[in-house]
């Protein structure tokens, strides 16, 4: 049950430097999953406060793209000085509106300090090319441009990370950002902004505008926004890729995913369930990298064993008890789909080997599920195709690598891929084969830092350009080619 109080405070939207109340009557609870406590309301923003927040970008915009870029990046160095500073209160805050365990929401800090640091050299990043005599006393050379006003869409599950991989690079490139947090996930948003300002960041550069499909639509439809960043799940990516496309916007739309592990049998049994259970049931299962489905190659118990002995141990609580490993599902409305997916499981005769639903009942509060493991799932079965996004994993069973390899082609998604093996063809084959854009090897949770492309593939992405690396950069500039002749 949820937990409401009158009191409880209304979030504002951020526009051109100012705190202002949303024109929506609207609210919705923000909840802690691990308690129902409401801590906050966000305001379901309406068309016009979007363009408010675009009116005020596009202004900022005209001082913004002609600032000294090393001034720009000057903006990241404090920026990254303060969110240090500030590193264990924002890990806090993600616990409590996201409810992932602090360890991990530490480390989320982490990677959004990364992507700072990469926005920091835009100075580097962002040269050009030139060639001379391209002909006779005629050279070439490339500048490379802002686009103008960007608008980021993001989701509940990294409130951190996922609006650092857009807003800086995109800033510090010289473009004006219009940021619509995931409504599950606000409070961060807020926080987020409040320290980019106190870095120094001129009005209107960074404005956050809460809300839900509305100002979605709104930032979708408006003429002025010139590129679409967004991640989320599948149909809505899917749909945002498209209806931007169709108003000629840059669009870079992150999805869903279904994450393949496969453990071949000559790898260390112990240290690939260690993986597969950390990145299974870290963040209960909510991480668009976690490790969804496992390939057993050949009969191989002895895994299957360990990871049901691991999975037995895990302690299951609030994320802010530094001993808990497995945390709860955002919402209450998520568990329920989550059982629908179990029952789903059961029904199309997937052998369910660890109920997760028993740690779910021994509660009162919050919405946790145990870690939940079917065996003998095969690629047809709704629980194989579809990204359940919870601490349910399927185990698919091969004969050997290239049937493996086989289910994970099978499947429409592909972010990533990982094999646990010594065998070092075995690597080479899997590297070469596997139909995903992020591979690992022996490692349980593949991303890729900010330096690199996290670069989905398959329903897993939507667009050409990935966010971050020279992709980032490349999304978010437009490039001019000057050709000049000298024997005039
Ligand atoms: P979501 O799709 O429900 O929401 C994402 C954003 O879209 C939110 O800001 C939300 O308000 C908005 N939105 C939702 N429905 C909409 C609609 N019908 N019209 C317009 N806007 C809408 O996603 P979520 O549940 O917040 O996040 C989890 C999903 O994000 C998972 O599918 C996960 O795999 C994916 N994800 C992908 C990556 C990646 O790199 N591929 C990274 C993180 C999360």
């Amino acid at each position: 049950m949820t937990t409401t109080s009158k009191e409880t405070a209304v979030l504002q939207n951020y526009i051109n430097g100012i705190w202002v109340d949303s024109k929506g009557s609207d609210v919705l609870d923000v909840i802690n999953p691990a308690t129902n406590e409401c801590l906050a309301k966000v305001p379901i923003s309406t068309r016009e406060d979007v363009e408010d927040a675009v009116e005020a970008a596009k202004a900022a915009f005209q001082t913004w793209k002609n600032t000294p870029v090393p001034k720009r990046a000057r903006i990241m160095y404090s920026y990254h000085h303060l969110l240090t500073e500030h590193h264990e209160e924002l890990a806090k805050l993600i616990v409590k509106e996201n409810g992932k365990a602090y360890k991990e929401a530490y480390g989320e800090v982490q990677r959004g300090l990364e992507c700072v640091e990469f926005a920091a050299s835009t100075p580097t990043l962002i040269m050009g090319e030139t060639l001379s005599n391209i002909a006779e006393d005629i050279d070439s050379s490339m500048y490379r441009y802002p686009l103008g006003v960007v608008g980021g869409i993001t989701p509940f599950n990294f409130p951190m990370m996922v609006p650092l991989w857009m807003f800086p690079l995109a800033v510090a490139c010289g473009n004006t950002f219009v940021l619509k947090p995931s409504e599950r996930t606000p409070l961060l948003a807020n926080r987020l902004v409040e320290l980019f300002t106190q870095a120094g960041a001129p009005d209107g550069i960074v404005n956050v505008i809460h809300g839900a499909h509305d100002v979605v639509n709104g930032l979708l439809d408006h003429v002025d926004v010139k590129a679409i960043s967004f991640v989320g799940s599948q149909p809505v990516a899917k749909y945002v890729y498209e209806r931007s496309a169709a108003m000629g916007k840059r669009v870079q739309a992150l999805s869903g995913a279904k994450n393949h592990h496969v453990v071949m049998p000559d790898c260390d049994i112990e240290k690939a369930a260690q993986h597969i259970l950390t990145s299974a049931f870290g963040s209960a299962g909510q991480r668009c990298m976690a490790c969804s489905a496992v390939v057993v190659v050949g009969d191989n118990d002895k895994f299957i064993e360990e990871l049901k002995v691991k999975a037995d141990a895990m302690s299951i609580g609030n994320g802010m008890d530094e001993e808990v490993l497995l945390t709860p599902v955002i919402r209450e409305s998520h568990r329920e789909k989550v059982l629908g997916y179990i029952n789903q499981g059961v029904v199309e005769g997937a052998s369910l080997i660890r109920d997760g639903r028993k740690e779910m009942e021994e509660r009162t509060e919050g919405n946790f599920l145990g870690p939940t493991i079917f065996d003998h799932v095969t690629p047809e079965m709704t629980i194989a195709k579809e990204e359940i996004f919870a601490p349910v994993l399927s185990l698919l069973r091969a004969k050997d690598l290239d049937e493996a390899l086989q289910h994970i082609e099978k499947s429409r998604f592909g972010n990533g891929a990982t094999i646990y093996t010594k065998d070092a063809r075995a690597v080479r084959q899997f590297r070469e084969e596997a139909d995903a854009g992020m591979i690992g090897v022996n490692v349980g949770v593949p991303a890729t830092m900010a330096f690199f492309p996290f670069s989905g593939w398959k329903d897993s992405f939507y667009g050409d350009l990935h966010v971050n690396g020279k992709d980032g950069l490349n999304f978010f500039t437009r490039k001019k080619m000057i050709t000049s002749r000298f024997d005039f």
